[in-house]
């Protein structure tokens, strides 16, 4: 019906969290000043407990979840953006506290959109998503705190087949970094290396507590979706001088370390935000991505599902058993 679109609607009953695909009026959309139609939106961790109704991200119900989309725009009073322009949405909490990207249509403010980069489809901006910017945001912080390829040791990523590990793996390679990919799947070790990864290193080897505050010099620098005790063991293992920028907690949130690793090896961990991170930076990130990522490469990493199947989907990243990217065709 016309001014009816498609949406995946998230409803709570009882404490519970159930998804239905309804069709839904245009009146139904959020405040905004630019009306999108949403080509593809993508699957990340935080979605898959918002589709699970874990951790309390969302409040409001009936909700429509996706914190990520690339489409064109339809309607516009912004000076920015005009009808016919493709456009990529990440982060700002779309999906969480505003209706996101898991519908045909949808409404936001104009500052949250970025142009899609010259060179790039919108496939393959989902390819990229949140997972591919703040994989960016990690290296460029690396980069900014003096990382550059030398012989001092390889480039630690964990949760390497995750979404943002793969990006992560992918673009350090093709800069020239040597890059140690930490993997609990044995499944993933060729995947890794096709991706550019020049050593695999097992998750049960970062998995128990450091034994002391300091372990041997091993890593130039690292990029940890982790947390918890695998950030406790990289930080006892990074170069004197480096850094390791940690953006996830996928295996816990606590963190048991000590002073030491920063007094003595002058090191910098520092915290990689891709949802509000300021314009100017999300624009070099999404211009960086077009540069240094092999687009082609992206294909392999990437699985294209339709909307009906993200509750299934969700139980996967949920569970760690999602390699690389996973795309929503919205046209599906
Ligand atoms: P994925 O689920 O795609 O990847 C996470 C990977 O971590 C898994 O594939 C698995 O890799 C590994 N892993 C999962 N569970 C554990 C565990 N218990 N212990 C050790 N390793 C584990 O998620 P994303 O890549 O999308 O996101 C990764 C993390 O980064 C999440 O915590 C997410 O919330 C966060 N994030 C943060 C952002 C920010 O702006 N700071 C933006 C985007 C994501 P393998 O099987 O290879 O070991």
């Amino acid at each position: 019906m016309p001014g009816d679109f498609r949406a995946l609607v998230l409803e709570q009953n009882d404490g519970n969290v159930t998804a239905a695909i309804k069709n839904l009026p245009d009146e139904a959309l959020p405040p905004g000043d630019v009306t999108v139609r949403v080509a593809y939106s993508d699957l990340n961790y935080k979605d898959g407990m918002i589709l699970k109704g874990l951790g309390r991200l969302v409040r409001t119900y009936p909700h429509v979840p996706g914190i990520d989309f690339a489409g064109v725009v339809e309607e516009s009073s912004s000076s920015v953006f005009k009808p016919g322009d493709e456009v990529v949405l990440t982060g700002w909490r779309v999906g969480e506290i505003h209706w996101g990207g898991y519908a045909e249509r949808a409404r936001v403010k104009s500052e949250w959109l970025v142009p899609l980069p010259p060179n790039m489809t919108m496939r393959q901006a989902m390819a990229l998503g949140t997972a591919g910017l703040t994989a960016m945001l990690a290296v460029m912080a690396l980069e900014n705190h003096g990382l550059k390829p030398d012989n001092r040791g390889d480039v630690l990523v964990t949760g390497a087949s995750g979404g943002v590990g793969s990006v992560a793996t992918a673009v350090l390679a093709r800069l020239g970094f040597r890059v140690a990919a930490v993997t609990g799947r044995a499944e993933s070790h060729e995947y890794l290396k096709a991706l550019g990864a020049t050593a695999i290193v097992d998750r049960a080897e970062l998995d128990t507590p450091p034994k002391g505050p300091l372990a041997a010099e091993r890593w130039s620098g690292a990029i940890d979706s982790v947390g918890g005790t695998t950030l406790a063991n990289i930080l006892a293992s990074l170069c004197y001088w480096s850094s390791c920028a940690a953006v996830g907690n996928a295996g816990g949130v606590a963190l048991n370390t000590t002073v030491i690793p920063f007094l003595l090896r002058g090191i910098n961990l520092l915290g990689i935000d891709s949802a509000t991170c300021p314009t100017e930076r999300r624009l070099l990130a999404w211009q960086r991505l077009a540069k240094d990522l092999p687009l082609a490469a992206l294909d392999a990493m990437t699985d294209v599902v339709p909307l009906s199947q993200l509750p299934e989907k969700a139980d996967e990243i949920l569970k760690g058993q999602i390699r690389g990217r996973t795309v929503v065709d919205l046209s599906a």
